[in-house]
C-alpha cells in the first residue's frame, strides 16, 4: 500500500500553504485535488486583506488575522521567490465610508471596537476623503482609514502555492478526490482515493465548504449540529442527514468592471460594496453572503445591489465596462469562526471555515497547522478554534 507523512485534503489556498511548509520541514506530503488547484473560493474571493475588530471575530479569531496581516509581505516574497512568479500585492490602504448620518453613527462604532483593541486607523473628514480620493462620492460624510491594509491576486497567489508546495517535494495530485478518510481504532489510517488508499499517521481537512462532507462519523468531532436550521437536502449533494454541516458554504457573488485609468488607489468600503482597482484596469467589486447551499448560481438581485453600492460609493463607475460576475462557496462554520485543530481522531486536523478572510489568515494558518502537527506550541494562540468545541 502507499504510505506518506501527512496526506492534506483540499488544494486551495490554506491546504496548499499547509502542504508547503510540511513538505518544507521534510514531511512526505501527499496534496489531494479533487479538481485544480485553488479553483474554489480560493479562486473567487476578492483578495483583500482587511483585519478589523467587529463582532465577527473572536479575540483569538483578530489575532489571527494580524499576525496574518504581519506576516504576508515576507509571505508573498518567499512565495515569489521560490516559484519564479509575479502576481498583484500591494499595502494599499483602505477606506471605510459613510454616507449618511446613520452610517456615521456606525462608523463611530466601528472606530471605538478598533480603538478597545489597538488596532490603527483614522478618522478621516469628509472633504479629506475626497482629497484623497476624488472619485468618492461627495455625499462621503467621514471615513476610517486603515492604512496597513491591502490586497493580493489570489489567483495568482493559488496557483504558485500549490507550485511552491510541489517545488518543496510535495506530490500534489489534480483530480484525485479523497473519497474517505479511513479511521482503525480511533486513529487515523490513511485516505481513500479512487486509486485506493494512501496509508498516514497524519491527515490534514483543507477541503473548504466541504470539509464536514468528509469527518469521520464514528468517534470523531461531529459532521453535524443538531437543532438549527438546515438547507434543503437538494442543496447538499452528500451529506446524509438533515442537520446542518458544522462547516458549509457561504455563497459569495462577486463581479468586475473595467476603468482606465485606475479611478481610485485604496481600497473603499461602502455599505454593499468593497471596491478594489486592480493593476490590470480590473475593478473588483464584491460581495454578497448567502449561507446554506453548494450553488453557485449568480443571482441578477446580487449584481444589481453590488452595482447600485458601487456606483453610489464611485459614481464614475457607471461608466465602467462591465466584465464577469462570479461565484464561489466560503467554508462557513456555524459559529463564523475558523475551525483549526486536532480532532478527536488521533492525527486528524482540521484546518478550514475561514469565511469571509481565508485569503488573508493563509500564512498565520499555515504556520500554525504546522506547528501543532511538529509539535510545537502555534506562535498564535487557537485553542477556541478547536473542531472539538462542535462536539455534543
Ligand atoms: C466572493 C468571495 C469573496 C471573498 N473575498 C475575500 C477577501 O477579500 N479576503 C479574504 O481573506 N477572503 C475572501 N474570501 C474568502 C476566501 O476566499 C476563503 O475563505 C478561502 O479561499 C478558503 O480557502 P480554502 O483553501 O479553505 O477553501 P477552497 O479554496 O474552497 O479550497 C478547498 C479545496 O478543497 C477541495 N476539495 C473539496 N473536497 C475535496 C475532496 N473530497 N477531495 C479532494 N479535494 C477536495 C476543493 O476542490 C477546493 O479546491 C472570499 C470568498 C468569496 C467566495
Amino acid at each position: 500500500m502507499e504510505r506518506a507523512d501527512i496526506v492534506v485534503i483540499g488544494a486551495g489556498l490554506i491546504g496548499s500553504s499547509i502542504a508547503w511548509r510540511l513538505a518544507q520541514g521534510g514531511r512526505r506530503v501527499v496534496l489531494l485535488e479533487r479538481g485544480e488547484p485553488g479553483a474554489e473560493a480560493s479562486w473567487a474571493g476578492a483578495g483583500l486583506l482587511q483585519p478589523e475588530a467587529g463582532r465577527e471575530a473572536s479575540p483569538e479569531t483578530l489575532r489571527l488575522w494580524l499576525e496574518s496581516l504581519a506576516m504576508y509581505e515576507e509571505f508573498v516574497r518567499e512565495v515569489q521567490e521560490t516559484t519564479r512568479t509575479v502576481f498583484e500585492f500591494r499595502i494599499c490602504g483602505r477606506l471605510v465610508i459613510a454616507l449618511d448620518e446613520a452610517q456615521e453613527a456606525a462608523l463611530r462604532t466601528r472606530a471605538r471596537a478598533q480603538e478597545e483593541v489597538g488596532i490603527p486607523y483614522e478618522w478621516v473628514a469628509g472633504d479629506d476623503v475626497r482629497r484623497m480620493e476624488p472619485a468618492v462620492t461627495p455625499d462621503a460624510r467621514a471615513a476610517l482609514l486603515y492604512r496597513q491594509h491591502g490586497l493580493v491576486d489570489n489567483r495568482g497567489l493559488s496557483k504558485a502555492l500549490a507550485l511552491a508546495a510541489a517545488m518543496a517535494g510535495a506530490d500534489v495530485r489534480h483530480y484525485e478526490p479523497a473519497l474517505e478518510i479511513a479511521v482503525v481504532g480511533g486513529r487515523v489510517d490513511g485516505v481513500e482515493t479512487a486509486n485506493g488508499r494512501i496509508a498516514a499517521d497524519v491527515v490534514v481537512n483543507a477541503a473548504g465548504a466541504w470539509s464536514s462532507l468528509l469527518a469521520p462519523t464514528e468517534t470523531g468531532t461531529v459532521r453535524h449540529v443538531t437543532g438549527l436550521p438546515s438547507p434543503s437536502q437538494h442543496d447538499r449533494p452528500s451529506a446524509s442527514t438533515d442537520a446542518p454541516l458544522i462547516v458549509g458554504p457561504a455563497k459569495g457573488e462577486i463581479i468586475a468592471l473595467e476603468a482606465r485609468p485606475r479611478p481610485i488607489e485604496r481600497v473603499v468600503t461602502a455599505p454593499g460594496a468593497s471596491i478594489s482597482a486592480r493593476a490590470d484596469g480590473r475593478i473588483v467589486v464584491g460581495a454578497t453572503i448567502i449561507p446554506g447551499s453548494f450553488r453557485k448560481e449568480i443571482t441578477a438581485d446580487g449584481v444589481a445591489r453590488m452595482i447600485a453600492a458601487a456606483t453610489r460609493a464611485v459614481p464614475c463607475l457607471s461608466q465602467a465596462r462591465f466584465l464577469e460576475a462570479w461565484a464561489g462557496l466560503r467554508p462557513h462554520s456555524r459559529d463564523d469562526q475558523p475551525v483549526i485543530g486536532a480532532d478527536r481522531i488521533v492525527g486528524l486536523y482540521w484546518a478550514t471555515g475561514h469565511f469571509t478572510m481565508g485569503i488573508l489568515s493563509t500564512p498565520a494558518t499555515a504556520a500554525v497547522v504546522a506547528d501543532l502537527i511538529e509539535g510545537r506550541p502555534p506562535r498564535v494562540p487557537i485553542s477556541s478554534m478547536s473542531p472539538r468545541r462542535f462536539e455534543q
